[in-house]
């Protein structure tokens, strides 16, 4: 059995504040060891269940977050950031399932730890196809496109709401409740790393896996801007791309990779 795990920052246990998750800052070189330490307790379970191979992808910011000294030696990992058409180096149709780990809620949640889609600066918030869609939803389709189903995604509270409301029988865990953008209440992360080894263990073993996600085309890709500048910026054929409003643009295509490269 082939897995893939991304594993984003701002749902790992211990992790509230911006401080924790941009390099540089004091609190990052802690935020990392929380972040390296979830992941191998993931891989853990992903082999005590059977794996033969295991794909991890430091999907925040750089893609350089984790401590390299203390990876499980079981796994193979992809740091380093990469375009949106190749988000999934390594990941085709002979993997079983992908677990996304440290995840968030999309941007314009509200009372979720950090919540934003793709970037807290570019924009507020997306839709695809007139429905609001965050990280979670946009990776299970590009996942998807292999033919790969999500399994399982831990997160925060509105993370794990929002996982189960995209994915059906898709299975979640929890490690914190978000109390607002920069507060929650914790669980601690030892905790939550025995808990995190059964419940992605549970996933994998069930008999009743979810199904790849898709979305059949074509695509209008929605992005309400933070500022009318940024919009401002963009460029407009009137027809795969079009400026709504002040803050709004619209782009469409019948593949929804290139969708996602014209627009990002
Ligand atoms: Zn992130």
């Amino acid at each position: 059995m082939k897995f893939y795990v991304s594993v984003d920052m701002e749902g790992i246990s211990g992790i509230a504040l911006r401080e924790q998750l941009v390099r540089g800052e004091p609190l990052y070189e802690e935020a990392r060891r929380l972040l390296t330490l979830e992941t191998n307790a993931v891989t853990e379970a992903l082999l005590a269940a059977g794996a033969t191979r295991v794909i991890v992808k430091d999907a925040h910011g750089s893609g350089f977050n984790f401590i390299p000294e203390l990876l499980h030696p079981g796994a193979e990992y992809v740091m380093g950031a990469t375009r949106v058409e190749n988000r999934f180096p390594g990941l085709d149709e002979t993997f079983d399932g992908a677990l996304l780990i440290g995840y968030h809620a999309m941007g314009g949640t509200s009372q979720a730890v950090r919540d934003h889609t793709m970037t807290s600066q570019g924009w507020q918030s997306l839709r695809l196809n007139g429905r609001p869609i965050g990280e979670i939803g946009l990776d299970a389709l590009l996942i998807g496109l292999r033919g790969v189903p999500v399994l399982f995604v831990s997160g925060d509270d509105k993370t794990c709401a929002e996982a189960a409301s995209e994915l059906p029988g898709v299975v979640t865990y929890e490690t914190k409740a978000a109390l607002g953008r920069h507060a929650a209440l914790m669980k601690a992360p030892q905790r939550v790393r025995e808990e995190l080894r059964e419940a992605v263990s549970r996933a994998v073993r069930s008999a009743d896996r979810p199904k790849p996600l898709r979305l059949a085309g074509p695509y209008e890709l929605t992005i309400r801007f933070l500022h009318t500048e940024q919009a401002d910026a963009r460029r407009y054929d009137g027809v795969r791309a079009k400026r709504i409003d002040g803050l709004t643009a619209s782009y469409v295509s019948d593949d929804l990779t290139a969708l996602l490269a014209m627009a990002f």
